[in-house]
């Protein structure tokens, strides 16, 4: 489920301590991991580093694309849907040469619940727009057309996390990543102006809720 929608999920979990950390699991390009389409990190170095530096939150980087397609790899995107939509068959993930990358995406997407079982998470903060971690905004269609379409939906991965449980905030949810930091730092104040990511000014315009 996503957290913006289930806030009262953030209170159930204990509080985190340096001996009890939160498990949070992260999108790897969000640890500063090579592993976008292209072998980069897409310019994140390690965007979550003040979260770690805390010592009350356990970080552990995954990249379900990178594990099913390898890296570097074609661009996947969602077509016909989103990641609910690819795990109920109705959708399907294309690269940019119409290759069909579903299956990979698919087998992707179960390693990485896997490894967020083994790893008990209580948490996944993943990286946005993407077609396997996209958690509130996805491309619809090949990224590459002019001009760019978008829709609100998950990516494949993020979509199995939820339905198998696990709680899943994007990485432009910047209200509830406060919430989240005050609740790893007590000293911590959120800002009461922070928006997530379904209620920025352009995403409310331009993506109707369907
Ligand atoms: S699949 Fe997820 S972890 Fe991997 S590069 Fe894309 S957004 Fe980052």
């Amino acid at each position: 489920m996503k957290i913006v929608h289930h806030p009262e999920r953030l209170e159930e979990l204990p509080t985190p301590s340096q001996t009890e950390p939160w498990r949070i699991l992260i999108s790897g390009c969000m640890a500063g991991w090579g592993c976008g389409v292209d072998g980069t990190d897409y310019g994140m170095k390690h965007a979550l580093a003040d979260f770690q530096g805390l010592g009350t939150a356990q970080l552990l980087p995954y990249c379900p694309e990178d594990v099913g397609l390898g890296t570097p790899r074609t661009m996947p995107d969602l077509h016909g849907g989103d990641g609910f939509g690819v795990l109920d068959g109705s959708a399907r993930v294309l690269d940019e040469h119409g290759g069909d990358l579903t299956e990979g995406m698919l087998a992707g997407a179960r390693a990485m619940v896997a490894f967020a079982r083994e790893n008990k998470v209580q948490l996944a903060i993943l990286t946005d727009m993407s077609g396997a971690c996209g958690t509130q905004v996805i491309s619809d269609g090949c990224r590459f057309d002019e001009p760019r379409r978008y829709r609100r939906g998950m990516g494949v991965a993020a979509a199995m996390l939820v339905r198998e449980g696990f709680p899943v905030v994007s990485s432009r949810d910047f209200a509830t990543l406060g919430k989240i930091r005050a609740h790893l730092d007590s000293t911590f104040e959120p800002d009461p102006k922070a928006l997530d990511h379904h209620q920025q000014p352009w995403v409310i315009e331009n993506l109707p809720e369907s």
